[in-house]
């Protein structure tokens, strides 16, 4: 709470102020140490066709992996990565890592999509689309098999701006999702403006399946949204049986959620994903899915 007074300089920090500087100081330390010795890690979660069982992408989301105390996960720290301007060499490292394993993987037979999570200050630098276009080239990915995932909020923040990096990424083939969709403003003017090739429902919602009858409309609604439009959907948080079962009857193609796995460390999803080709139906080879 910001106090306005004669008691000067001192009456701006209240006690939760104090602890929160605090808090992003301790954070930006990590986050720096993080960057110059390497105590970032991706984890992937699989996005599944909730019709087939069949893995459709990946989608990549940072940890920090220091040791230290507290455990911190990206809700906590990408936000403070952001006021203390370090979220542009950890976006940076996050999309350089993931297309450096997805080319890995699909060196080894494993065609798999993969989703970078980018915040609004990292997509509102004038450059974002010079450089993505530079890890295109310099990482060897098919940009048919990087998802950018924007929330609605980043791209509002400058309609204009938005729309033209928008169409250029989509010009180098990357595609693009709106991420948490539902939970941002003017969800529905920003499509008639923008190209996104998909959505992804908010998992606010999908835990309501349920219980509230509102989240149940709104996922209707969104599903008949993205079938005019024909866009992909996604429905996130999935994490359990009914919850697959209502969006399947429904017509949601796409899902990802504890029910199927957590994100998990690459290995881990590799083993996943061998487990789970067996028991789902047999994949197309040939395009790269999602
Ligand atoms: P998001 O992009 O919407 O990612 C989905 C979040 O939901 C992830 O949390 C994931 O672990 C979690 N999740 C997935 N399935 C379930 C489920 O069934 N139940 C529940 N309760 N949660 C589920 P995570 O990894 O903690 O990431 C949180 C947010 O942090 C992400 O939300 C994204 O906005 C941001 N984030 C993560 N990685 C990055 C990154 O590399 N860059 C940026 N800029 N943001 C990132
Ligand atoms: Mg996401
Ligand atoms: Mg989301
Ligand atoms: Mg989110």
């Amino acid at each position: 709470e910001v106090k306005h007074g004669r008691r000067g300089a001192f009456a701006f920090y209240s006690p939760d102020m104090t602890t929160r500087a605090q808090f992003v100081l301790h954070v930006e330390r990590r986050l720096q140490r993080a960057l110059d010795r390497g105590g970032l890690v991706l984890h992937y979660q699989p996005i599944v066709n909730l019709a087939s069982g069949a893995v459709e992408g990946i989608e990549a989301l940072v940890r920090l992996a220091d040791g230290a105390e507290p455990a911190l996960g990206p809700a906590a720290f990408i936000p403070v990565a952001e006021t203390c301007g370090l979220i542009a060499p950890i976006g940076a490292w996050v999309a350089r890592e993931a297309c450096r394993q997805q080319v890995a993987w699909q060196r080894e037979g494993i065609r798999l999509t993969v989703s970078v999570n980018v915040s609004a200050a990292q997509f509102r630098r004038a450059d974002f689309a010079a450089q993505i276009r530079d890890l295109v080239v310099s990482s060897g990915i098919d940009p048919h098999c990087l998802v950018i995932e924007l929330t609605e909020t980043a791209i509002m923040e400058n309609l204009a701006e938005a729309v033209a990096i928008l169409h250029a990424l989509k010009a180098l083939g990357v595609r693009i999702a709106l991420d948490d969709f539902g939970t941002g403003y003017s969800s529905l003017s920003s499509l008639s403006t923008l190209p996104p090739d998909k959505l992804k429902i908010d998992q606010c919602f999908v835990r309501g399946i349920e219980t509230d009858h509102a989240s149940r409309a709104v996922i209707d609604a969104v599903i008949a949204l993205a079938g005019s439009l024909d866009l992909e959907l996604v429905a996130e948080g999935i994490e359990n049986e009914s919850a697959l079962h209502y969006l399947r009857e429904r017509g949601c193609h796409l899902g990802q959620g504890y029910h199927f796995s957590r994100p998990l460390p690459a290995p881990q999803l590799l083993a996943w994903h061998a487990r789970h080709r067996t028991s789902a139906r047999p994949e197309n080879g040939k395009r790269c899915a999602g």
